[in-house]
């Protein structure tokens, strides 16, 4: 799965500290419960995490009737399984089933009665044989009906003028309320799936169809193909008047020697706009087939536009989900929308093989999963696109996840799920963003053609089935022949936190030059950790001038201090400490190590700024540098000739200014504006994809940040043109990509007339892109008029499923709205956490109140979420680091935020 930006990274891909012993499996934890014959009417302890292994499914043949324009649909389910130990119990899954029919015949034919009773709001269930089946094959048979979700989650059903749509997200434990079964990663069976449908609704599911009959009563029952052995969470299915476009077969390539049939999927009308989607997917599954150097392993690839926001995409085997914006589009849509296509289509189809075809075992290794997609994607995207420059996003995603695992509340990559409340919870940053920097690490320290051969390796090892993070390491291991990675694999899947790596180069006499190297856990200022406690195996490459050269090394630091000799004859003018920036992690120098850094920026490669970048902030926020150096290495980053250096640099620019109070803001705009106009203004009549999106950030970022007047007033003028509100909307007013700062200058300063057309226009547009830049501005409202609108239609559910979660977070992070908006959450608490789907709510609840920056707001928060803690299974950890965020926010305003102050108004 992947969520399109980061209010999302919780869900799976989406995107939340349990110690787990280095060598046991952390699934020891989740005893089953299931498996020792009981007799019936003896209570017993549901399983609250993994089902157990008594019983395991070996086949399920699901039929599902499916009008999306009811409120409930039925099914009919028949499972093989193989019965270890006689019982007369399982424990299986089901929620919110009304089963009418339910019994099991064995493997003489002979029939059982039975009884289902769903036990836990997690969805397991205890099926009670009216007496005991012996071990050895047997079927259970069930029959039943169960309501459509109307969130994004099971399957639910979306009604778009008029039509109604129906389509599922399972992932990861929503199946069980569309089916009964044995809903975990680690059963992975074939499925044979039939739907029946009204006459004029399109039926998909994950294979070909093979047959539509025509019944009695006018539906019709299609039947579809034999899958590979699946996973229940990767069965996808949707009904309804889809618009269905047949783009005909992808050919045959050097690594695939079949040909595979392409669709593209959208609610009625926009089947048109899947052409671009359609167009690039053969070459970017090209690049993936070439990786892996094995063809895509299903018969068929059908893109479904989900007519409903649910944060991003799914990689549901041969029927691939998307929120529309990612798939509806064209040539001219803005490139900040087809760039994430290319990289969530990647991440998507290179599930196909890391997930689909070799799935974890179970929900503790999605990690790996995750990290695994996240850091392809970026390849893929890269072979694909290469003037897209997208081979920093792996490095970029790992420092943005470093601010969420610099908490003393971070959690490791792979941490024990004993729990079904917990699953959720692993589809975070950490999974995601850190896992895959982690993959990136291990790349370049065993090389890029050996590491492939380990993945190769583990492909042809595991196809079809399943297997643990420890599986992977060994085929890479092997496949590299570099048995010590699996030390560094494990030091970073097993401690949370980012390593801070202390450099300091020692010349003295006549030996040549060291390193005194000195590895500690990265602390903030006001942080809880104990910088001591946490040691890694760390794959440490610097590089350093020796006289007119440019020398780099790489060793293995396993010490808490380590030595390390410079071959170098004269004494180095400056370190970077973390080469190529493919370490997951920061590195400390003494001032006049950073001066000299500073002073080198604008030659440091791209990568490498982007890592002085990150741990020259991470220096100020833990009060190691002087905000004078701080702010002059921004300035000299921001100044960089490449794009997301530079990006990355206002970036920091914006998010550190959230220490300062309001009062002393305009003079820190001004300050700000000095530093990053000069570059915005070289940025004129550059091109590349890279500078066309700086200029874009840059362009936001003084009008909206840093409030540049004088760049505010012609887009005023330019938003009401665009828009329309004296006469008709001209659409050659405003560029696509600058629509969103645009429409916030019309929203924030022509206010009430153009907030209203704004509004009105973007509930009544089905154009994903223009949705996109309305409600952006829209959630940009200041006047407590406007905010108050703003507020009524989130509630009135003007927005989609994710659609009012990124204008809560804009509204809350925003100095000006925080309090407005909170008091508005306090007032309509139930609603608003009713109205957000589950699948989210107990991650993206806690988190809202991470905007705060004091002690008494993280307080009066804590005890808001704990209040409605039934209705946020799982919110402890989510709450527990934004809690922790606010405190740390507070810590730095006290002890730094004049200094800052102080340290702007020399610009
Ligand atoms: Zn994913």
């Amino acid at each position: 799965m992947k969520n399109n930006n980061t209010l999302r990274t919780f869900l799976c891909t989406v995107f939340l500290s349990t110690v787990l012993a280095a060598c046991s499996s952390p699934d020891d934890a989740a005893e089953p419960t299931a498996d020792v014959p009981q007799s019936a009417g003896v209570e017993m302890d549901a399983p609250v995490g993994r089902l157990g292994d008594n019983v395991a499914p070996t086949k399920y043949d699901v039929e599902l009737s499916i009008d999306p324009s009811q409120e409930t649909f039925s099914g009919r389910v028949s499972i093989d399984v193989q019965i270890r130990e006689a019982t007369s119990t399982i424990w299986m899954h089901g929620k919110d089933l009304t089963i009418s029919e339910v019994y099991l015949t064995d493997s003489a034919s002979n029939r059982i009665g039975a009884s289902f009773e769903q036990r836990l709001d997690s969805g397991v269930a205890l099926l009670t044989l009216e007496q005991p089946v012996a071990a050895g094959a047997a079927s259970l048979h069930f029959a039943y009906t169960a309501p459509f979700n109307t969130s994004a989650n099971a399957l639910f059903k979306v009604e778009r003028d008029g039509r109604y749509y129906a389509v599922t997200q399972f992932e990861p434990i929503a199946a069980r309320k569309v089916f009964p079964g044995f809903d975990e990663p680690g059963f992975k069976v074939p499925f044979d799936l039939a739907l029946v449908t009204r006459a004029a609704d399109v039926a998909i599911t994950t294979t070909p169809e093979l047959s539509a009959e025509v019944l009695e009563n006018g539906t019709v029952r299609h039947v579809f193909d034999t899958t590979r052995p699946l996973p229940t969470y990767l069965i996808a299915i949707a009904v309804g008047p889809y618009d269905v476009v047949d783009y005909g077969v992808m050919p045959t390539n050097a690594v695939r020697n079949r040909e595979v049939n392409l669709r593209g999927v959208a609610a009625h009308g926009q089947g048109e706009k899947l052409d671009y989607a359609l167009k690039n997917t053969d070459g970017i599954l090209s690049v993936l087939e070439e990786y892996f150097g094995t063809p895509y392993p299903y018969k068929k690839l059908d893109l479904i536009a989900m007519p409903e926001s649910f944060g991003g995409a799914m990689e549901n085997v041969g029927a691939i989900t998307y929120d529309e914006y990612l798939i509806l589009m064209d040539e001219n849509s803005p490139l900040s929308q087809r760039r994430a296509y290319t990289t969530v289509h990647a991440h998507e189809m290179g599930h196909m093989w890391f997930g689909n075809l070799v799935t974890p075992e179970w929900w503790n290794d999605i990690w790996l999963n995750e990290a695994f997609a996240t850091w392809i994607m970026n390849k893929a995207a890269d072979g694909y696109w290469p003037e897209g420059e997208f081979d920093r996003r792996t490095l970029k995603g790992a420092l943005g996840a470093m601010s969420n695992d610099s908490l003393a509340a971070a959690r490791q990559i792979r941490e024990p799920i004993d729990n079904n409340d917990k699953i959720s919870g692993a589809f975070d940053g950490i999974t995601y963003q850190k896992g895959g920097g982690v993959l990136a690490m291990l790349e370049r320290y065993v090389g890029e053609e050996a590491f492939q051969a380990g993945v190769r390796l583990h492909m042809d090892r595991h196809q079809d089935s399943t297997a643990t993070a420890e599986d992977f390491i060994a085929s890479v291991a092997e496949g590299s022949d570099r048995t010590e990675i699996e030390g560094v694999f494990r030091s970073f899947i097993e401690h949370a936190g980012v390593p801070l790596v202390s450099v300091s180069v020692n010349c003295t006499d006549s030996e040549n030059p060291t390193l005194e190297v000195r590895q500690a856990r990265y602390a903030p200022l006001g942080s809880n950790i104990d910088p001591g406690a946490s040691e890694w195996q760390l794959p440490l490459c610097f590089a350093y001038d020796d006289g007119d050269q440019r020398k780099s090394s790489c060793t293995l630091i396993t010490e808490r201090e380590q030595t390390v000799e410079l071959d170098a004859e004269s004494c180095p003018g400056s370190i970077m400490p973390n080469a190529d920036g493919t370490g997951y992690y920061r590195f400390a120098l003494d001032e006049a190590g950073w001066q000299a850094l500073i002073d080198d920026a604008p030659n440091l490669a791209a990568a490498e700024a982007l890592v002085l970048a990150d741990s020259l902030d991470a220096a100020f926020r833990a009060g190691r540098v002087s905000a004078e150096t701080y702010l002059a290495g921004l300035a000299a980053l921001v100044n960089h000739a490449t794009w997301d250096v530079s990006d990355a640099a206002i970036t920091a620019l914006e998010s550190i200014t959230t220490i300062i109070e309001g009062d002393k803001l305009p003079a820190v705009e001004q300050a700000m504006q000095k530093i990053v106009k000069p570059r915005y203004e070289m940025l004129a009549g550059t091109t590349g994809s890279g500078n066309e999106l700086l200029q874009q950030s840059m362009q936001r970022f003084l009008i909206v940040i840093a409030r540049d007047q004088a760049m505010r007033e012609p887009l005023a003028q330019q938003a009401a043109l665009r828009l329309g509100l004296d006469g008709d909307p001209d659409l050659t007013a405003a560029p696509v990509d600058e629509l969103e700062t645009i429409f916030s200058i019309g929203v924030q300063d022509i206010g009430q007339p153009f907030f209203d057309l704004l509004l009105q226009q973007a509930i009544e547009s089905q154009d994903p892109a223009f949705r996109n830049a309305a409600i952006g501005a829209l959630a940009r409202a200041e006047d407590p008029v406007l905010v108050e609108q703003l507020q009524a239609a989130v509630l009135a559910g003007d927005f989609k499923g994710t659609e009012k979660l990124g204008v809560i977070f804009r509204q809350m992070v925003r100095a000006k709205t925080t309090e407005l908006t909170y008091a508005w959450i306090r007032e309509n608490d139930a609603a608003i956490i009713e109205s957000i789907p589950e699948t989210f709510r107990s991650s993206i609840v806690p988190a809202f109140g991470s905007a705060f920056c004091s002690t008494d707001r993280a307080d009066e928060w804590q005890d808001f979420v704990v209040s409605h803690a039934d209705s946020l299974p799982g919110y402890e950890r989510p709450l527990a680091q934004a809690i922790e965020s606010v405190r740390l926010c507070a810590a730095l305003r006290e002890a730094s935020a004049d200094e800052l102050v102080t340290a702007f108004a020399a610009y």
